[in-house]
């Protein structure tokens, strides 16, 4: 089964704008994939939609073959969600917010409580745990979002912009940083409108433009077209 299959996916909002025409795309077990286009192209729409923050207006969505509508659940226990926008509680402790998602997936507390400073420590957030959330820089704040995202052990993590104003050095280390749990085997889904973010990382990239799927295809051969 796919990690993530997407077949006839529009979305139109309230205000008759559609923002999805019909997209299909798939994405396979522990790839490292690009969703690449321009600001208004769609990639937040469906994103939205995949985590089921967006309700879609017509096609199909499943997630290691749960479909997010009629099995939800399970849907949600294989996606980790990094969005855009941090969205914990500015004063709540670094800990505490991690371990608190974990609470939500029915995690037990001792394990909650390991995985949570083996989490932070890969991110070198480890020394902050006791800090809130207001305290930390921006790239700390982007550091806790994804640990937060991984404290269940999803086997789909997908990050929405995750380098957006984040600084060259900064960028580099959440680079390395997702390449190790991709080796480890998690698949990774990011969203990005540099080119550069996507050849540096992706194996397979679909670019997205006025949403539609304009190209879907390996990073080389991309590479070799442009
Ligand atoms: P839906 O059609 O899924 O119900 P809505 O149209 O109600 O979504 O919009 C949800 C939210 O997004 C609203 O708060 C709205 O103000 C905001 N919004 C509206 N237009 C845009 C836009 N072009 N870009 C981003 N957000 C928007
Ligand atoms: P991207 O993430 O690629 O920048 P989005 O998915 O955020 O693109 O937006 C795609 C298009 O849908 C844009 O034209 C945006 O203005 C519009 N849009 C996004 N959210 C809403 C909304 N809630 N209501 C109406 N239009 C929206």
């Amino acid at each position: 089964t796919a990690a993530l299959a997407i077949t006839g996916l529009q979305k139109t909002y309230s205000n008759s704008f559609t923002a999805l025409k019909g997209i299909d795309l798939t994405v396979q077990p522990g790839d490292f994939f690009a969703l690449l286009g321009p600001n208004g192209a769609g990639k937040s729409t469906t994103i939205g939609i995949i985590s089921s923050l967006v309700k879609k207006t017509a096609g199909q969505v499943s997630i290691f073959g749960c479909d997010i509508d009629t099995q939800f659940s399970a849907a949600k226990q294989h996606l980790g969600l990094v969005p855009q926008e941090f969205n914990f509680h500015m004063f709540e402790k670094v800990s505490d917010i991690v371990i608190n998602q974990a609470g939500y997936y029915g995690i037990p507390k001792t394990q909650a409580t390991r995985r949570t400073q083996e989490l932070l420590q890969q991110l070198e957030l480890w020394d902050k745990r006791d800090t809130p959330a207001r305290m930390l820089s921006g790239g700390m704040k982007r550091r806790l979002m994804i640990a937060r995202a991984l404290v269940h052990e999803p086997k789909l993590l997908v990050l929405d912009e995750p380098t957006a104003g984040v600084d060259i050095e900064l960028r580099r280390s959440m680079w390395e940083f997702l390449q190790h749990i991709n080796q480890a085997g998690t698949t990774i889904i990011l969203t990005t409108h540099y080119l550069e973010e996507a050849e540096q990382l992706c194996r397979n990239i679909a670019i997205i433009n006025n949403g539609n799927i304009i190209e879907n295809t390996n990073t080389k051969e991309l590479l070799k077209r442009l």
